[in-house]
């Protein structure tokens, strides 16, 4: 069984996430990511142009790795001339073992920013060992498979680049990059310098396919899985062809899906399915699951994290502060499209978004006057993830209804669809405000920009009774949910769950 690389301290802070009820996981999966990848979603320092010339650098990797895969070294070089500095690409950086040295054994000072470079000789390389056990990244599998992400052992260069990688592994070992190819040297996407992604190194289970026109390259990790390799090629199918529902296509032409097993007796708890997820976009896109070893195909296939991680993808990366819309918009649309691909009932996903507006409601009542941007920009903190995800939730079905409802109607599908092309351009991360203005742009007019400003400064959780009511969504006092196709906006509810004619 594959032994998961958590510190004490996350064990025990995964415990106890897993006694919170299950609209929880993705928030558990945050801080869990958080604390296993501590530089994982931080904002890197501001880039600074070099004096002078504004050309692009040209910057050669080549990282090696020891044959426990913790632990290796990398080179840097330039073609030409050198950055001013070297920088993380987010939060702390590598795990460096010693210092980073010029080609001759000079030791490069460091700044604040990173490691200083000064005036570098053209053509110049520098090097340094890093060490990855003691940042807990993530899982292994006694050495021969390994979960990493590549900002543990690159640093960035301070100025625009054009750069490549070559990575050197063990002879048995192979690699699954967001960037393609097998480690052979590679040109790097612009966005593998500025965010982290999922690469997984060594032993592993490979399948490479075709979804709804996206390339796929799944790799999943050593150790007892029950829904086995084609399963996993199924229900990963059919968590794409869901979110494709928003707009008849998938986000983005490539995905990276790693799947690391996960054992049954983690905790004490009935166990779910997908225990928790986290996409990223740091050299393409990328989704780790941790899937339960006992967990059937059918349970794998119907279950919400796969469809709410690739759900985010429907919208550029947004400031961590601001997580009450990216979240608010994967809850909802996690829901919305397994009912349209049939991986869900809709009583059943109306059901489970009153729970979580009521569940939602009370951690709220216990923030007091806290806003909805402060509630969001402190939950890893509070631990009140349920109010940011639901109120975020909750924002996106009242401005889906009220785009659906004005004298010439849109919907939130068709917003984000118009304007996809322009949030995949978007490197790094973008304040909520710029995403809805964004979406008004597409409407043209401003409907869900001051909507969302207004809905952040909230200090209650916002009053959903109504609107689901006029839907059709009946909440009987015992808290059970029927359908009730006379509501005044009926209509509506079956279009939002129907989605949008392909
Ligand atoms: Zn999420």
């Amino acid at each position: 069984m594959i032994s998961i690389a958590y510190r004490p301290t996350n064990v025990a802070l995964l415990r106890h996430l897993r006694a919170l009820p299950v609209s929880l996981h993705l928030a558990r999966a945050c801080v869990l990511a958080l604390l296993m990848l501590p530089i994982g979603c931080l904002p890197s320092a501001p880039t600074a142009p070099h004096a002078a010339d504004s050309r692009p650098l040209s910057v050669r990797y080549q990282v090696t790795f020891e044959p426990d895969l913790h632990s290796g070294h990398t080179q840097i070089c330039f073609d030409g001339r050198a950055p001013r500095d070297l920088r993380p690409i987010a939060g702390e950086g590598p795990a460096l073992l010693g210092p980073v040295r010029t080609r001759e054994g000079r030791v490069l000072p460091r700044s604040s920013h990173g490691v200083q470079l000064g005036a570098l000789a053209a053509d110049e390389c520098v090097h340094y060992r890093f060490e990855l056990g003691a940042r807990g990244f993530a899982a292994s599998h006694e050495g021969e498979a390994l979960l990493t992400s590549q900002d543990a052992w690159l640093l960035r260069p301070s100025a625009p680049s054009v750069a490549s990688l070559e990575l050197r592994l063990p002879s048995h070992a192979s690699a699954s990059l967001p960037w393609g190819g097998d480690g052979a040297r590679t040109s790097l996407p612009a966005s593998a310098l500025e965010l982290p992604g999922h690469v997984a190194l060594g032993v592993f289970s490979r399948r490479q396919f075709e979804a709804d026109g996206v390339q796929v390259d799944l790799a999943v990790l050593p150790g007892e899985l029950a829904v086995g390799l084609d399963g996993l090629v199924r229900a990963i199918t059919g968590d794409i062809r869901a979110v494709s529902s928003v707009c008849g296509h998938f986000p983005v032409s490539s995905l990276d899906v790693v799947v690391v097993p996960v054992g049954p007796e983690m905790d004490g708890e009935p166990p779910d399915p997908i225990a928790f997820g986290l996409v990223r976009r740091g050299g393409g896109a990328s989704v780790m699951l941790l899937v339960r070893a006992d967990a059937s195909e059918e349970d794998v296939r119907r279950h919400w994290v796969a469809p709410h991680e690739l759900s985010h993808l429907l919208l550029p990366l947004i400031d961590r502060r601001d997580a009450w819309l990216s979240e608010g918009f994967a809850t909802y649309y996690q829901e919305v499209t397994r009912v349209r691909a049939g991986l869900e009932d809709e009583e059943t996903a109306w059901a489970r978004i009153v729970d979580g507006c009521v569940r939602g409601a009370a951690d709220a009542q216990d923030e007091g006057a806290l806003s909805l941007s402060q509630a969001a920009a402190s939950m890893r903190e509070t631990g009140h993830f349920r109010r940011v995800y639901w109120s975020g939730m909750a924002f996106a079905l009242a401005a889906d209804v009220r785009l659906r409802t004005r004298s010439r109607p849109s919907s939130l599908d068709a917003l984000l669809c118009a304007e996809g092309p322009v949030f995949r351009q978007t490197t790094g991360t973008m304040p909520a405000t710029t995403a809805l203005r964004t979406l008004d742009r597409a409407l043209g007019a401003p409907v869900l920009a001051p909507m969302g400003e207004a809905w952040s400064a909230r200090a209650d959780f916002p009053a959903t009774a109504p609107l689901l009511e006029r839907l059709g969504v009946h909440v009987a006092s015992d808290g059970s949910v029927t359908l009730d196709d006379d509501a005044p906006l009926a209509a509506v509810r079956r279009a939002i769950m129907a989605g949008p004619p392909n």
